[in-house]
């Protein structure tokens, strides 16, 4: 086995660490001889996303957030999707919520008629026994009932709230609890780590958590995870993103965060975060996403505040643990569609999935305590989310304080 080298580096080298955007396309070409003489779909793919994106950097004048163009975007999408979205009709209530909540990022609502029109739709789409399923008619199942109930908390109107049947909804969360703690996505499903994650989203929302609900659930996301130090979406799976939120969000929630290893999530995912690019990636060896800017960069906020629970001499609250200016270059620059909406990386199509997911990871790397906005804040500042249930924040607030003036219902 070869040695290992001892690593010093020339100032050039270290600039570049430093200054990765600094680089040549010659450069970026010449790091291809790290791939230890074995070029793979991977690497390939990766240097051409660097190619592009490094192209966009050295070109590009002062990031802006094209508020309207992507305004107008979102407003379009409530009545008219093309055929890119058939493969939605099974989750409705989520293009309701990316929708809604991707307009309240952005400072605006739609008028009182079409919130009542969705209001009405999303109430379609509630089963008798309970939750929501993905349309009107459809078995209900977990993720289409978190995302109803954030879209109704982000119409935030009383219609809204009260089109939530808070009984039958607690009935058909603690329907799907495992013997070990898992949750299931619906009757009969596949349980995985989103469950537990919507599950106890909607029923902190709505205020119908009891402990006995979640028996057993905190140590079953303990043990998704992993080595790398994120989390799978159960145990033995590879770290991912979206499962890592769903993860310590969850944990978040039930007051039991010690049973995630800290040091281990922190290393793994401030290593997510791209050098060159400057957004996030999904898994190790993946390339950037738009849409990790908040299943990454979600985690975050609740890291911080975890840390400063455990040590309050410690002061990491001012910023998050990642390099906010970044994530905002790669969003406004490589992941606006110059028509509206947002997406994955350049060259993919806009849809509004990634507007909403880039814009919620957006907010996230602008409200650090200590605010940090690139370009022009009047043109850039969007509204604060909650980490936890990724609505903007008063939405959040206001929907708690409603359903926590309500009883809990009885079994
Ligand atoms: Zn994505």
């Amino acid at each position: 086995m070869a040695g290992y080298k001892k690593v010093v580096m020339s100032d050039s080298e270290l600039s570049e660490v430093l200054c990765p955007k600094q680089r040549t396309y010659e450069e970026v070409l010449k790091q291809k001889q790290d791939e230890e003489g074995h070029e793979t779909a991977t690497t390939s793919k990766q240097t051409h996303v660097e190619y592009t994106v490094l192209k966009l950097y050295q070109s590009s004048k002062e990031p802006t957030l094209l508020r309207m163009k992507h305004i107008s975007f979102l407003k379009n999408a409530v009545t008219h999707l093309n055929e890119a979205y058939e493969c939605l009709d099974c989750s409705r209530p989520w293009l309701c919520f990316w929708i809604l909540h991707s307009l309240a990022i952005l400072g605006e609502r739609l008028s009182k008629e079409e919130q009542s029109k969705i209001v009405g739709f999303l109430a379609r789409c509630q089963s008798p026994t309970g939750g929501f399923g993905g349309g009107p008619g459809q078995y209900p199942h977990l993720a289409a009932t978190y995302a109803a109930v954030n879209a109704l908390c982000t119409i935030g109107t009383r219609e809204a709230y009260n089109t939530i049947y808070r009984k039958s909804l607690k009935k058909f969360l603690s329907s799907l609890r495992g013997e070990d703690g898992s949750f299931a996505m619906h009757e009969n499903g596949e349980a995985d780590i989103r469950g537990p994650y919507c599950a106890l989203a909607a029923a902190k929302l709505t205020n119908v958590y009891t402990p006995d609900m979640f028996k057993g659930t905190a140590e079953w996301i303990g043990k998704c995870q992993t080595w790398e130090g994120g989390f799978g979406g159960s145990p033995g799976m590879e770290a991912h993103g979206g499962y890592a939120y769903c993860g310590i969000a969850s944990l978040v929630m039930l007051g039991r965060t010690e049973l995630c290893h800290l040091p281990s999530l922190l290393r793994w995912i401030v290593n997510k975060q791209m050098r060159l690019e400057g957004g996030f990636q999904g898994r190790t060896n993946k390339l950037v996403d738009g849409c990790y800017s908040f299943w990454q960069g979600g985690s975050f906020p609740l890291i911080s505040a975890i840390l400063s629970n455990q040590d309050k001499s410690l002061n990491v609250s001012d910023h998050w643990l990642f390099n906010q200016e970044a994530l905002q270059e790669y969003i406004l620059v490589c992941s606006q569609n110059p028509h509206g909406g947002l997406l994955d990386k350049p060259g993919k199509n806009r849809d509004i999935y990634h507007t909403c997911y880039t814009l919620s990871g957006l907010s996230i790397a602008q409200n650090s305590p200590i605010r940090t906005i690139v370009g022009t804040k009047s043109l850039n500042r969007v509204e604060l989310i909650h980490p936890t249930y990724n609505l903007q924040m008063n939405a959040a607030n206001k929907a708690l304080e409603y359903f926590l003036s309500l009883p809990i219902p009885f079994d």
